[in-house]
Order: C-alpha cells, then structure tokens, then sequence
C-alpha cells in the first residue's frame, strides 16, 4: 500500500487521493514523484478510509506527538468527503487532542454537487483554502480548473467555511514565474481578509511543499 500517511518534519499529512479539479502550473503532481522522500502517487485509486486509518494507527505515537494531521497530498482530498469525514470521526475518538487540518482548492462543494461546509463544522480545526489568485482570470490560467466558474466556487467555498465559524486561511504561491503570472500579492490579501478568512503567502520552492 502507497504512502497514505506520511509526515514532513513533526507533523503527519493524508494523501487520500491524487484526483483534482484543478491542474496547477506549480503544482509538485507534475514536477515530481515525492514530497521530501514521501512518494506520494497512489498505487490504488479507491482509498478508502479504512486504509487510511489502519496507516494512522501504524503510526499512532508519532502522529500523536505532531499534535495536528492535514489532509494534503498530491490531489483534492474533498473529492473524497465521505472518506475524510470517516477519517475525522475516527481521528476525533481515538485522538480527540489531534488538531485537524484540511488543504483545499476550494472545489469541494462543487464537486459533492451539495453545500458540504456544514457536515466538515466540527469534524476539522481548520481549513486552508488555495486562492492562489486576485481575479479569475489569472485563477484560469495558473490554477486550468477543470470546469467553469472555479474562481468564484472556491470564494463561496471560503464564504462557507467562515459563516460557518471554520478557522480559515486562504493561501497564494508568490514567486512562481511572475512574468507570465502577475500575482498582486497585497490585493489577495485584501480579498481574504474581505471574506474574514487569514491569509498565507508561500513562496513557490522548487522541491515542493
Ligand atoms: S489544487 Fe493542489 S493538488 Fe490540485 S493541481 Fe493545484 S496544487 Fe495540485
């Protein structure tokens, strides 16, 4: 079985599917194979969450002293919301003390075809959602979403979480070939804050993150 947990420095990540509805020109899925010696390409397609939960207890003492697992990985984990919700009911009674973080691009609700922000309330700690840009324009060119109006999906997704009293921060990778794709750092920051959300800008590294 493929690396469905792993851990980059003190902390453990799930890498529950390697599916998205976005292909980002940054994105570490078509640079490489592995995420600091984590290789992440999943040798099965349908993960489930028993799979995922039986790695975490492999694991149990070294997750544990993380103190917080994210879902991250080389795809969108909430294409896999039941499997996550199930991971999360599991993580909160076994590991009640375990923070839980969810990395999105915001496609969740969408992809559900349900507004799925409500039932993630209280399973997750918090939620960090790729914004990635300041308008949908260059959404579209950096973020090529697999279907139309992602841009403002994933800004109703964030809309969503804060209503819903979700810790949420919205993210952008700065320094990414910036000739071609003028990020406005500032005006992303102004748009999270808008939406009441933190903000987070992550330099683009060549090894992935
Ligand atoms: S949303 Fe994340 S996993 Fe999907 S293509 Fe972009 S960086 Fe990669």
């Amino acid at each position: 079985m493929s690396n469905l947990v792993y851990f980059l420095g003190q902390k453990a990540y799930i890498n529950i599917t390697n599916a998205c509805t976005n292909a980002c020109r940054f994105c570490v899925r078509d640079i490489k194979d592995n995420v600091k010696g984590a290789n992440l390409w999943l040798d099965v397609q349908n993960v489930s969450a028993q799979d995922v939960i039986e790695q975490i207890e492999n694991s149990a003492q070294k997750v544990l002293e993380g103190g917080e697992i994210i879902f991250c990985g080389y795809g969108e984990p909430l294409i896999k919301f039941e499997e996550v919700k199930k991971i999360c009911q599991y993580l909160r009674k076994e590991m009640p003390e375990l923070k839980i973080r969810i990395n999105t691009n915001g496609h969740g609700s969408f992809v559900n075809k349900k507004n799925i922000v409500p039932e993630l309330k209280g399973l997750i700690d918090s939620i960090s959602i790729s914004l990635n840009a300041q308008d949908e324009k260059l959404y579209n060119e950096l973020s090529q979403p697999k279907f139309e109006g992602a841009y403002e999906t994933m800004l109703d997704f964030a809309r969503e979480c804060v209503k819903c009293g979700i810790d949420t921060t919205m993210s952008v990778v700065s320094k990414f070939q910036e000739d071609k794709y003028p990020l406005d750092v500032e005006k992303c920051e102004e748009i999270a804050h808008s939406i009441g959300a933190k903000f987070r800008n992550r330099e683009w590294i060549q090894e992935g993150y």
